[in-house]
């Protein structure tokens, strides 16, 4: 059957740990191709301000465009509401309706998965890739995931992702502070970040 990769993330900005998280999974997993994700309106940050969703998609167009096995979708950004992972699946699961999803996304957002909309059909749907940082301590992710099923549990794959040491936080504060990120992330995001005035202090 045909593995298909969905990248979830907020992507801002989007760096080179995503594009290599997302190549080493297309690799290790045998994916047809990765369909970039940008999140649109996510629930757990609607305290936090984002940057516009017209931003982060073009950034994620931008940064893939050399890749023939990436692509980039925009199902979250035009659906009205906070963006629930559930719908976005469901939503991927009607155009590939053969294919088996894998959902690819940062673990420090996977271990908050149990808090997720209708976490258990969505487990039942997907294979979920928590791409994490050389160095970080997940635990016994069955200690982290308290009630959660055996054969739920084995739907959570952990892809050690060096290139993650890059972080979109860090990108923002450098920014800020007008230090250099270049090399963190593709020329041309880094040019848009530029040209488009992104993360800089409002005076
Ligand atoms: P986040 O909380 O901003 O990020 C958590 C960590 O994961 C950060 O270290 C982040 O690094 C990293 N990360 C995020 N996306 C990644 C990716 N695709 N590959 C590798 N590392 C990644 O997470 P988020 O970006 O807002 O959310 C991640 C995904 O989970 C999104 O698709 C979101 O819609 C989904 N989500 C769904 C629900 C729900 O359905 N209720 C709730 C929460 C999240 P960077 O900051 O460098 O990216």
């Amino acid at each position: 059957m045909q593995r298909i990769g969905i990248m979830g993330g907020t992507f801002d900005p989007i760096h080179h740990g995503h594009l290599v998280a997302a190549e080493e999974a297309r690799y290790q997993f045998g994916l047809a191709k990765v369909v970039f994700i940008p999140a649109g309106h996510p629930p757990h940050k609607v305290s936090r301000k984002i940057s516009a969703a017209s931003h982060r998609l073009a950034m994620t167009q931008l940064a893939i465009q050399s890749n023939p096995f990436f692509s980039i979708s925009a199902i979250e950004i035009e659906r009205p509401g906070l963006s629930y992972t559930i719908d976005t699946v469901r939503e991927m699961k009607k155009i590939y309706p053969l294919a088996d999803l894998f959902f690819i996304t940062g673990a420090d957002a996977v271990l908050e998965i149990l808090s997720w909309k209708h976490f258990d059909e969505l487990l039942a749907q997907c294979c979920f890739i928590a791409a994490k940082r050389p160095g970080y301590r997940l635990g016994k992710l069955k200690t982290k995931l308290p009630g959660i099923g055996e054969e739920q549990l084995k739907r959570i794959i952990i892809m050690e992702v060096p290139a993650l040491a890059i972080s979109s936080t860090d990108i923002r504060e450098r920014v800020q502070t007008g230090r250099p990120i270049k090399y963190l992330l593709p020329e041309a995001v880094e040019k848009y970040i530029v040209e488009q005035g992104l993360y800089q202090k409002k005076s």
